[in-house]
């Protein structure tokens, strides 16, 4: 261990330069000074390491002593996750504040999973062969989440013991011959370092979309189960709400959120909102299937960097249990500022706007952790990670790096748009500068498992809206007089287009979730209404008396009916439309 310690030779905010430090490896956590504080290798120069310390480094300075614990920067996994609020470095922010008080001291040793809590293991593998991956049993770990206890990924053997019963995590509940003729001891925790991705068998193609529920999303801009998507979030455009209706209704067992807060109190919002939030599926907390990590105001913004890494390696192990995990990381631009950060200080070359030249791949390689796969273990279950990472540019223009590069990574975007938000359109997307590189490859799926016209309503409804726009520009030359009668018929459908179906409210008991059936029932009804109100144009009856027809009432309500009740309604408002659009062809005559 000695050869592995060093001295200190300079300070620099969170980067702390040792000397001495030749048998040391990148990527090593190393503790600094008496205090303990944890820090991470990111660059060796010889005999110097550079160190990114997750702690606050005042007060330390040259000639203290850096020691490397001679292993990468790893969490714990294993029950006890579920409900858990960590930070950066997962150590538990509530037990951390038992023992040290609100006021965080430096270096305290708190175990990310308690050792004193017992859970009930049950087995279900019976004693033979086994492989990386492979379920051994499970704990109830709340009401909600079955927590699977896997053979880790790099162990293949012959199980040769289990038992049941009530265990710590680091309790040894059966034992594996490996290949290489060791025993393994089988606890209810692995370990897994976080910056290398957990294995799996195979990726599948994202063809599966993950449901949320939200109109706008769902229908326009889906994003694939083990998809990868972005949201900008200006002030006041709506990003929280969007966020609190995904962890809430998205398609998802399991809800990783990583804040990496600019200000104390943003984080202090999250995690005083966080575990308010009812699971619209039980009744419950959502907190019973969601892990919290939270940067708080204390820790310097190096420990966002391991944040992000712990999360997405969290959300990897639910992954693998075969699960569909979500995960939110808010926002992702702090991240990058902090490498920027780090990267200055480092003396790096600065690339475009002082970030780093790596940013990109930096990004690359956190979106890339996400899919949907095969996980290893012989049963063939099949787990999806979904990501989506909020940017927050300055002042809101994407056109700035860190926006820029995650657009070439992810394959939707969802564009919150503060003059929406201001005319209340929420959720304020922006249909028009949003979008879906998934469309293509999920047809087959909404064809096979809603309705086989899902995809050409869809395309109907986008082409309307983009066609209101370009009449929009028209109509603010030469005024709405200047419109044919079936151009201004288009724009009134685009307008029910827009507050009777894009428009959606979260708080709304019904309305704040649309299983993709009733989505299909209320967008057949907009095109039905368009489609008999053009034949009736066509007909020669009048347009004004089209547009006002009692129906349409109906229709802008019809998001606010059941489920069960939707069908129902849809047939007795076409049944009304079509009497009322008779009588005004007679009307006319
Ligand atoms: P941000 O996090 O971007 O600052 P919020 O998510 O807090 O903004 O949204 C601001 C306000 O907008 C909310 O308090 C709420 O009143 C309203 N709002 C946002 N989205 C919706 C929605 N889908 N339905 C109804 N109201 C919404």
């Amino acid at each position: 261990m000695a050869d592995k310690s060093g001295i200190i030779k300079k300070v620099s905010g969170p980067l702390v330069i040792a000397g001495g430090m030749r048998d040391a490896n990148m990527y090593d956590v190393v503790r600094v000074s008496k205090l303990g504080l944890v820090g991470e290798i990111i660059e060796m120069h010889g005999e110097d390491a550079s160190i990114q310390v997750y702690e606050e480094t005042s007060g330390m300075g040259p000639g203290e002593e850096v020691i490397s614990t001679g292993a990468p920067l790893s969490v714990e996994l294993g029950p006890g996750l579920i409900k858990s609020i960590y930070d950066g470095i997962q150590r538990p922010l509530d037990a951390i504040m038992e023992k040290a008080g609100t006021n965080l001291e430096r270096g305290v040793d708190v175990p990310a999973l308690s050792r004193e809590k017992k859970w009930d293991f049950v087995p279900t593998a019976k004693l033979g062969r086994v492989e990386g991956g492979d379920v051994l049993g499970t704990v109830q770990e709340t009401d909600v989440v079955s927590h699977k206890i896997m053979v880790p990924p790099d162990v293949n053997g012959e199980l040769i013991e289990l038992n049941s019963g009530s265990y710590t995590v680091d309790e040894v509940v059966g034992k594996i011959k490996t290949d290489k003729g060791e025993i393994y001891e089988v606890k209810l925790m692995q370990k897994w370092p976080v910056r290398v991705g957990r294995p799996y068998k195979e990726k599948l193609s994202p063809d599966v979309p993950l449901v949320t529920g939200q109109r706008v999303i769902d229908t326009l801009f889906p994003i694939a189960k083990g998809g990868v998507g972005t949201v900008p979030g200006p002030f006041g455009s709506g990003k929280t709400v969007v966020q609190h209706q995904l962890a809430k209704w998205a398609d998802a067992d399991i809800v990783v959120y990583i804040g990496c807060g600019e200000r104390g109190n943003e984080m202090t919002d999250v995690l005083n909102e966080f575990p308010e939030i009812k699971d619209p599926r039980t009744g419950k907390t959502l907190m019973e299937r969601t892990v919290l990590i939270a940067n708080t105001s204390d820790m310097p913004v190096a420990a966002r960097e391991a944040s992000i890494y712990t999360g997405i390696t969290i959300a990897e192990y639910f992954r693998d249990m075969g699960y569909s995990v979500v995960l939110l990381a808010d926002s992702t631009s702090r991240w990058a500022e902090a490498l920027r950060e780090m990267s200055g200080r480092l003396e790096e070359m600065p690339g475009e706007e002082g970030y780093p030249a790596y940013l990109a791949s930096r990004l690359a390689g956190f979106y890339e952790r996400a899919g949907r796969v095969v996980s290893k273990g012989s049963d063939g279950r099949v787990g999806a990670l979904s990501i989506v990472g909020a940017v927050s540019p300055q002042g809101g223009d994407i056109s700035e790096p860190v926006s820029q590069a995650t657009l070439r990574i992810v394959k939707v975007f969802w564009g919150l748009d503060s003059s929406l938000a201001y005319r209340r359109h929420f959720p304020a997307i922006n249909w028009l500068k949003s979008y879906s590189l998934y469309l293509d490859m999920m047809e087959k799926w909404y064809s096979d498992n809603v309705s086989p016209d899902w995809m050409p309503q869809r395309n109907r409804i986008m082409a309307l809206l983009q066609d209101e726009a370009e009449l929009d520009e028209i109509v603010k030359l030469v005024g709405m007089d200047a419109l044919v009668a079936s151009d201004r018929l288009k724009l009134e459908v685009a307008r029910s287009i827009r507050e009777d179906y894009l428009h959606q409210d979260a708080f709304h008991e019904v309305d704040t979730y649309a299983s993709l059936e009733k989505q299909c029932v209320m967008m057949r009804l907009l095109l039905k209404f368009y489609d008999m109100t053009e034949a009736a144009l066509k007909d020669g009856a009048s347009i004004n008396k089209l547009v006002s027809i009692p129906a349409r009432e109906r229709i802008g309500r019809i998001k606010y009916v059941e489920e069960n009740k939707v069908a129902a309604e849809y047939d007795a408002i076409l049944t009304e439309l079509s009497s009322e659009i008779d009588a005004i062809k007679r009307e006319e005559k």
